[in-house]
């Protein structure tokens, strides 16, 4: 990473000396640092380090952090990555101060009961009628949850996912003793129904994962067909909308964005949605929401050591997970408060991303030197330089890739099947089995800002390339 390095600005010692001060302030530290003037203790290593220490510490850290890309400035438009909103941020931190814990009641009464308020918030954003659900620290492990719940309910069965599916769905089949098949993708990367449905036929499935925004290119599998194809062979239907579920608030106010799949979501079995990626929060904060509240006892358990405080349903009653935090239920709860889950709330956000994508797509897709690998269905733009054969556009991205972060743009990169590429139309040599391509995460709404500048350092890249 030693060419990001200038481009990134280590923390302010002057920074530095205000946390420490605050910290001092906030947390219990008369038995941590000396009370008087923050001289070290050096008689007394055992009460947590010296005042000197931790300002080096601090300090030392906040050189080590400058070793990262620019994810917070609007020219970091790679992977999906931003940072939290301010009120995440502060209501994570005060809530650590105390760090409680959600698995049980007595470790956490208040942000467990902000869990469920929070919880409760991402059920109705959906429309679920009602629902069983928790917060979760990733969308990996919400969908391992879900896959286990479905497991429990019908251990023989086959589960389904697309070729474009997270990757950890396989995985987490395999972690679980579930056999896992892929169904094709479409030449828009979303699942092919009808390869779907010829597999539906055959028997033996007992789950189908719909992805609702994938994670390379934020295609829609059509979520509504799939769960028709669910019902009529009596097969269960999980939707992984670890990206995209926040643009539910989209659908039926932006007319750019199919709302078919998003209004098809209180069908759904259970859905799993990140608020680390499109909520607006810090990372260690996916959920899981299951529409039949009844499978909490697929989870029964008894724990010596906790539930004893009330009968009250605990947390962690109906989680894989025993300790979580109950900071970022906080800080999603406390988010909510200020960025409503509405269309003219955390939406109006969401919807200005899409159409920085949008314009970002046209842009490419008009200049002469950049083709996009599909038409954007939410607002992850995925482009290539126009080249003849699979490996120089796979060596003229890799080129590029290094040219925009020469001129302080900073993108991603994507590897996908040549043979599949070739589909969506593009005349392209197979030379290669794969290809190379560029991949924008448009997640910012100030995106809007540089449209154009973008579009056209792209396009002057690419083209002094092919
Ligand atoms: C990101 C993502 C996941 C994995 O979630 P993590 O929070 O990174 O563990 C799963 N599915 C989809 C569609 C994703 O985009």
């Amino acid at each position: 990473m030693s060419d990001v390095q200038e481009q990134t600005v280590a923390l302010d010692p002057e920074l530095v000396d205000a946390i420490v001060e605050r910290a001092q302030q906030l947390l219990p530290l008369g038995s941590l640092w000396a009370a008087e003037g923050g001289a070290a203790r050096a008689d007394s290593p055992a009460d947590g380090g010296s005042d000197a220490d931790a300002r080096e510490a601090l300090a030392e850290l906040g050189r080590r952090l400058g070793e990262m890309y620019p994810y917070g400035d609007v020219r970091y438009i790679g992977q999906i990555l931003k940072p939290p909103h301010p009120v995440a941020w502060a209501a994570n931190a005060v809530t650590a101060l105390i760090n409680p814990n959600n698995h049980a009641l007595d470790g956490g009464p208040a942000t467990a009961h902000l869990e469920k308020e929070a919880v409760a918030d991402l059920a109705r954003m959906f429309g679920m009628p009602q629902h069983l659900g928790h917060l979760t620290s990733s969308g990996t492990i919400a969908n391992l949850e879900a896959l286990f719940v479905a497991r429990e309910l019908r251990p023989e069965g086959v589960v389904l996912s697309s070729e474009a599916a997270h990757y950890t769905h396989k995985r987490m089949c395999a972690l679980l003793r579930m056999e896992h098949e892929t169904v094709p993708q479409d030449e828009g990367g979303r699942m092919d129904v009808e390869a779907l449905e010829r597999r539906l036929e055959q028997g033996g499935v007992s789950l189908v994962v719909a992805t609702l925004g994938t994670t390379s290119l934020g295609a829609l599998d059509p979520v509504h067909r799939i769960l028709e194809l669910g019902r009529r062979y009596g097969v269960r239907v999980h939707v992984d909308a670890a990206y995209g579920g926040f643009h539910v608030l989209l659908a039926g106010d932006d007319p750019t964005v199919d709302p078919a799949p998003f209004r098809a979501l209180p069908e759904a079995d259970s859905i799993v949605v990140d608020p680390h990626k499109h909520g607006l929060q810090a990372f260690g904060c996916g959920s899981v929401l299951f529409a039949d509240p009844s499978v909490g006892s697929l989870y029964l358990h008894d724990s010596p050591y906790t539930y004893f405080t009330s009968d009250e349903l605990h947390l962690g009653e109906i989680s894989l997970e025993c300790s979580r935090p109950g900071a970022p239920a906080a800080a999603f709860w406390a988010t909510t408060r200020v960025l409503e889950l509405t269309s003219g709330g955390l939406g109006a956000q969401l919807r200005r991303s899409r159409e920085a994508a949008t314009r970002i797509a046209a842009g490419l897709a008009a200049g002469r030197s950049s083709r996009l690998v599909v038409e954007p269905e939410l607002d992850i733009v995925c482009y290539y330089p126009a080249a003849e054969r699979a490996s120089e556009i796979s060596r003229a991205s890799d080129r590029a890739f290094d040219l925009l972060a020469e001129r302080g743009w900073h993108v991603a990169k994507l590897t996908v099947d040549v043979d599949w590429l070739r589909r969506s139309g593009a005349g392209i040599e197979a030379d290669a089995e794969t290809v190379t391509v560029l991949r924008s995460c448009v997640m910012k709404p100030e995106h809007l800002g540089i449209v154009d500048e973008f579009v056209e350092t792209v396009e002057e890249v690419f083209s002094g390339l092919v």
